[in-house]
Formats: C-alpha cells, sequence, structure tokens
C-alpha cells in the first residue's frame, strides 16, 4: 500500500500493541483498517502517541482539502469527517471498508481529547 500523501512512499507495517497499523515513514500518515482507531484511542495507543507526537502539524485539515482515494476499496474516495473523540479534527474515513486515513500528527490531537 503507498501512502496517500506522497503516493510513492510505501506504508511500512508496525505492532502497536498488537494492533498491526501501516505507517509513511516520511510524513507519518498512518492508515488504521476498521475498528482499530478505537482500539488505538484507548491504553494501547500510547506508544504510537509517543512516536506521533514530533510530527505534530499546526495546520489543520479542511473539509476542502483533496480527497484521497480508499487504499483498500477501489475507486471508492474517502469522506472527510469529524471523529466522535474529538472536535475540529477532521480524519479521511471510508464508508465501505471503515478503514481510516490520518495525517501526521492527527492521531496525538485525536488522543489528546478523549484521555
Ligand atoms: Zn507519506
Ligand atoms: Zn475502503
Amino acid at each position: 500500500m503507498n501512502c496517500l500523501n506522497c503516493k510513492t512512499t510505501h506504508l511500512q507495517s508496525e505492532h502497536i500493541a498488537g494492533i498491526e497499523i501501516d505507517r509513511c515513514p516520511t510524513c507519518s500518515g498512518t492508515w488504521l483498517d476498521m475498528l482499530e482507531l478505537e482500539k488505538l484511542l484507548g491504553p494501547a495507543g500510547d506508544a504510537l502517541r509517543l512516536r506521533d507526537r514530533a510530527v505534530e502539524s499546526d495546520s489543520p485539515k479542511t473539509p476542502d482539502d483533496k480527497r484521497h482515494a480508499c487504499p483498500r476499496c477501489k475507486g471508492t474516495y474517502l469522506i472527510k469527517l469529524n471523529h466522535l473523540a474529538g472536535k475540529n479534527v477532521i480524519i479521511d474515513s471510508c464508508t465501505v471498508c471503515f478503514g481510516n486515513w490520518l495525517d501526521g500528527g492527527e492521531f496525538g490531537k485525536l488522543r489528546r481529547r478523549v484521555t
């Protein structure tokens, strides 16, 4: 699977507390399959949050940013939505496979609002 931002960079599998995530070594964008985000917003996410902190961006995404195609479902576009966990944190989500794409730093923002 290639990074949705960098296009040519391959996402690398990482294991966080037994959950396999796909993460970009360049921009720290992260693909999470269905329910993985929910698990990582619990205690399991501490390790990921530590790694994610360094790349937190000050320019939050807006609903008008360009759409990404779902890396799992060909021909399906991710929709921008406010995650239930945090106001003003917009993530890209697939309505078919329920996967989520987080840009670098977004996980930390979401998690801060949960804990
Ligand atoms: Zn990337
Ligand atoms: Zn999908």
